[in-house]
């Protein structure tokens, strides 16, 4: 088994040039988002030119594409051990073939979001919020994507966002606070587009914030750039949601378009999917959330990974999730742990999971245990007459 190197993980390199070292890339190419995209790694024969695959990879790679589409950029192929199928960021984005495995359990939209959407592409579940569905495509795609009935453009489902509609919904919803633009990955929209669509909401007066949920820092730090910032930081408060699930993600390129992000204003959170073979460790995840903190990423939410059909292969026990909350809290700073939750299957929307720190409670007193497992006893307030009447 390998052994986890703390110091190792939370260091942050650089993931270029990787791979791509002999074919020497000029470094302005390298860092052009536009470069990237380009040159995502997406057949059989470009991932075998650079990794040695196993036998369930590379059925994968063949089957799995009608399903949702494989590509990744360069740098996050990067980041890819060429000799280790283990490797939990290989893990993460190459097909594999369990994701063909059929479990009736399974389902396309695990979430429930089609029976929630009152105009195509606003899911409206929450009363005071929206999910806005603005695009399908993302710069890399995970294999174990929620929605990638939509993402992607391989699948059965097409994402047919009706854009006027929906600002018609909105405009008519004063109960609508928070809109979170998501997809597919909004950053992946052009600064132009982005802007459009953010000054349009903003200019419904009832909604108060917007959240961006996005793995592009992640996927294609790149992107990032001072005028991309300029536009959001014009539309405060803003907030963004990354996907980061490894430290090994947080390069120095992503720690760096994560401070243009934050320097720009804009608060920073971390929704971490829980992955079998990725993160599944209190090691892992302490790293993960240490080096998050560096970033001046709050760590918001760990999912349990959601019953997206063929994702079994990923998914953990529900314990493994409380045993992990149970190994940070009280062990690091409160600041770095995230809530775990898991989206009701079917779609009841996010339900938190704690570890049990009551071990009995009455109208008198309640039993407590710390991190330590030492047990403490918190009486509740009575009714106190005065010493002297
Ligand atoms: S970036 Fe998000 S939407 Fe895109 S494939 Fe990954 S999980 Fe799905």
């Amino acid at each position: 088994m390998e052994i986890f190197n703390y110091d190792a993980e939370i260091a942050f390199s650089s993931a270029a040039p990787g791979y791509w070292a002999k074919q020497q890339i000029p470094e302005f190419e390298w860092n052009d988002h536009h470069w990237q995209l380009k040159n995502r790694i997406r057949s059989l024969a470009q991932i075998e030119a650079h990794l040695n695959l196993i036998e369930a990879e590379r059925a994968g790679i063949l089957l799995t594409g009608t399903k949702l589409a494989s590509a990744v950029t360069p740098h996050y192929f990067n980041l890819i051990e060429s000799g280790n199928p283990d490797c939990p960021v290989r893990r993460q984005i190459i097909p594999r073939i369990e994701e063909t495995f059929d479990d009736p359990r399974e389902m396309t939209d695990p979430c429930g979001e089609d029976s929630h959407m009152p105009v195509p592409g606003l899911v409206h579940r929450y009363p005071d919020r929206v999910l806005f569905l603005v695009t399908d495509r993302c710069a890399s795609y995970c294999r174990y994507c929620t929605r990638s009935r939509v993402v992607s453009g391989v699948g059965d489902q097409h994402l047919e966002t009706q854009w006027e509609a929906a600002f018609d919904y909105l405009e008519n919803a004063p109960q609508v606070r928070d809109v979170l633009l998501s997809g597919g990955d909004p950053l992946l929209l052009s600064d132009n587009r982005l802007d459009k669509i953010l000054s349009r909401l903003r200019s419904i007066k009832h909604i108060q914030f917007v959240r961006i949920g996005s793995r592009i820092p992640i996927f294609l730090p790149q992107r990032i750039t001072p005028e991309l910032c300029e536009i959001l930081h014009k539309y405060h408060p803003l907030f963004l949601s990354i996907h980061a699930n490894h430290p090994r993600e947080l390069t120095s390129e992503v720690r760096d378009g994560l401070a243009r992000l934050a320097d720009a204003g804009i608060p920073l959170g971390n929704q971490s999917v829980l992955l079998k073979g990725v993160n599944d460790s209190v090691e892992v995840q302490r790293a993960l959330v240490h080096k998050l903190l560096l970033c001046r990423v709050k760590p918001y939410y760990l999912y349990q990974c959601d019953l997206i059909k063929g994702s079994a292969h990923l998914r953990t026990p529900i314990r493994t999730g409380l045993e992990i909350i149970e190994g940070l809290r009280g062990h690091t700073t409160g600041y770095g742990i995230p809530q775990f939750v898991i989206d009701a299957p079917g779609g009841g929307g996010k339900i938190p999971l704690n570890p049990d720190y009551v071990i009995r409670s009455d109208d008198h007193e309640t039993l407590l245990r710390n991190y330590e497992g030492k047990e403490f006893l918190y009486p509740e307030a009575q009714d106190l007459k005065p010493l002297i009447l």
